[in-house]
């Protein structure tokens, strides 16, 4: 790791889902406000991997993007969420799949990398996990989900529509983390689990860059996601051409998806190719961006 400095970055998104000709302005304000918030924390010293799971678990918990409160229920009709989080220069990592009921997922998939052995609790086992170490439950599933903004009740039954929220960050001391939650994509078979959760394709963070994917995740998985990006820009692939590759493959298998990613040199991309994707970044030499179309 690098010695400290006065060096940080940090970049999120809203998902890869944003429709063209829908209102996202409020999004783009609460993306504003957060990310001053992730900056101010940066400037303060505090870690990367705090600053993502803090970012995370706003946008989970506002209902205004596809995790967290504004997600939808299943083909079984109840809500299962994925989420996952990774610190680089440890490699340590933990996720939680296909789990029910509980408001903040990223904070229980940090539980899982601080408590447990494991990488990854799906189901069953991430409730008990998460019920065992009294993290909030949704007590009331009727009040307390509600339609994401730029989501409409006919989305719903549209399985290819989808959202989530991710974050990226490298802070003073040349850590970088990542950190990513969804509910899905809508009108998901119960059990269907994406590239979110998932340490490799849907999330990454090692020395060198830190990913967080968005998208059709089933296209995402099988073109590799942030891994094969980390790979090419570690072989010495230019930032924006590593991402891109894997656009294209998701693009050739029939998808769409967007990436954020912080480099250790403070580089930031926000790319997609989807028809929009709501995001924002700032670092310590880039002033504050926000935005969800070209
Ligand atoms: N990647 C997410 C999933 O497939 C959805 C999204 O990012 O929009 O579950």
């Amino acid at each position: 790791m690098s010695q400290p400095n006065d060096q940080y970055a940090v970049a999120l998104h809203g998902g890869a889902g944003a429709v063209a000709g829908r209102d996202y302005d409020s999004v783009e304000k609460h993306l504003r406000t957060l990310t001053g918030e992730c900056q101010a924390m940066l400037s303060a010293g505090r870690t990367s991997l705090d600053v993502v799971e803090y970012a995370v678990r706003e946008m989970e918990q506002s209902g205004m993007y596809v995790a967290g409160r504004g997600s939808a229920a299943n083909s079984a009709g109840y809500v299962e969420l994925d989420a996952s989080i990774m610190h680089g220069p440890s490699r340590e990592a933990g996720a939680v799949a296909a789990l029910p009921g509980f408001m903040s997922p990223i904070q229980i998939a940090r539980g899982v990398m601080e408590k447990t052995p494991h990488v990854l609790l799906a189901g069953a086992g991430a409730k008990a996990f998460a019920r065992n170490n009294a993290y909030a439950e949704v007590l009331n599933a009727d009040d307390y989900y509600q339609l994401p903004v730029g989501v409409t009740e006919e989305d719903l039954a549209t399985a290819s529509a989808h959202g989530t929220v991710g974050a990226v960050a490298l802070d003073q001391s040349g850590a970088l983390a990542a950190a990513t939650s969804t509910g899905g994509t809508f009108g998901k078979l119960e059990g269907r689990v994406g590239d979110t959760p998932l340490i490799g394709p849907g999330t990454w963070a090692d020395d060198s860059i830190a990913i967080s994917c968005t998208g059709t995740g089933e296209h995402i998985i099988r073109a590799g996601g942030a891994i094969s990006i980390a790979c090419a820009y570690k072989a010495g692939a230019p930032l924006d051409n590593a991402i891109n590759d894997m656009l294209d493959e998701v693009k050739r298998l029939g998808g769409d998806a967007g990436i954020i990613a912080v480099t250790q040199e403070l580089g930031i991309a926000t790319l997609y190719n989807s028809d929009g994707m709501k995001r924002a970044s700032v670092s310590s030499r880039q002033p504050l961006e926000v935005a969800t179309f070209a």
